[in-house]
């Protein structure tokens, strides 16, 4: 391409809300044949929401929703703002927490009110010695709704199954559609439980999955994407997408995202609107075309 028709093509993407931080980044969304996109955040709105509770035998519902609640209001993480937003619904008094510590990727530990309180992911319960065997029924009935199950202990004892449900993009089917229709393979990077996410690719037509990846894990799986499929765009938004921004052959970043992924990226999108990434490829085409 010469520098001309990607100052023009640039400048066309801009108008539509997507700016190319380096005028390469065209023409390798031209030629990409992955795209790869963060769930949390990206394919959904990163806004979710409690859906399910269900106590063990010796535990009460109010109480323990309570004590978890008290524990999350310390973690930024979104799925903490929906346990506590749970808790305030009913009009639970959050209660004072003395020791807390988030394990990324895992889950939160915390001391309420005397009590150890510990929330997270199957293998956060693993980690902690505890099995949740006694919840695998209605885990997977809930993973297969598409709904992340999360665990609570107090005191060393299972104590609850909580899922979380967060609500997809309204343009996440169409862009899905389009990448589709543009000859692209769709792929799901996320940290979330391995079923739900299949649960969630399954709705929206997504080609391949890799999921319960670690924070920093996001690299390593882009570049497997890369190995079995040639050139991949990535798009996310978050603080542990950035190492996997800057692997992609185009990064691509949602510009209401963390400084940090914004920072990292080839591309980034003016709003959380997902068609713009087809749009965008759709454009890298055409103006690669036109000089030819
Ligand atoms: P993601 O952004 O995909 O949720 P994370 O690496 O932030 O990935 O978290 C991975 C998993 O760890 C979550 O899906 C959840 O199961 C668990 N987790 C992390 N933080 C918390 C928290 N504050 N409360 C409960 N579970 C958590
Ligand atoms: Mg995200």
């Amino acid at each position: 391409a010469t520098p001309t028709s990607i100052m023009v093509g640039t400048g066309k993407a801009a108008k539509m809300g997507v700016l190319f931080r380096k005028g390469e980044a065209l023409q390798s969304l031209r030629d990409a044949k992955v795209i790869a996109l963060d769930k949390t955040g990206t394919l959904t709105k990163g806004r979710p929401e409690l859906t399910d509770l269900v106590v063990a035998e010796g535990f009460e519902e109010a109480d323990s929703l309570r004590l978890v609640a008290s524990a999350e209001r310390q973690s930024e993480h979104p799925i903490a703002e929906a346990i506590v937003n749970a808790a305030k619904a009913r009009g639970l008094e959050p209660a004072g927490v003395q020791e807390f510590e988030a394990i990324p990727g895992f889950g939160v530990a915390a001391q309420v009110e005397g009590h150890r309180v510990d929330v997270g992911a199957d293998r956060y319960m693993r980690k902690l010695g505890l099995d949740v065997e006694a919840f695998a029924q209605t885990a997977q009935r809930l993973a297969d709704e598409g709904k992340s199950p999360l665990y609570a202990a107090i005191d060393g004892r299972l104590a609850a199954i909580i899922a979380v449900a967060d609500p997809i993009k309204e343009s996440t089917p169409a862009a899905i559609r389009s990448l589709h229709a543009e000859g692209l393979q769709v792929a799901m990077i996320t940290g979330d439980n391995r079923r739900t996410a299949e649960a969630i690719a399954r709705r929206l037509g997504i080609d391949k999955v890799v999921a319960e990846v670690l924070p920093d894990g996001k690299v390593d799986a882009v570049k497997s994407l890369q190995a079995e499929g040639g050139l991949v765009a990535f798009v996310g938004d978050g603080i542990n997408d950035a190492p996997a921004l800057a692997q992609a052959d185009v990064g691509i970043a949602i510009g209401t995202g963390t400084d940090i992924a914004i920072e990292s990226a080839d591309v980034v999108l003016m709003s959380g609107d997902l068609r713009n990434v087809p749009n965008a490829i759709a454009l890298s085409r055409a103006t690669i075309r036109n000089i030819k």
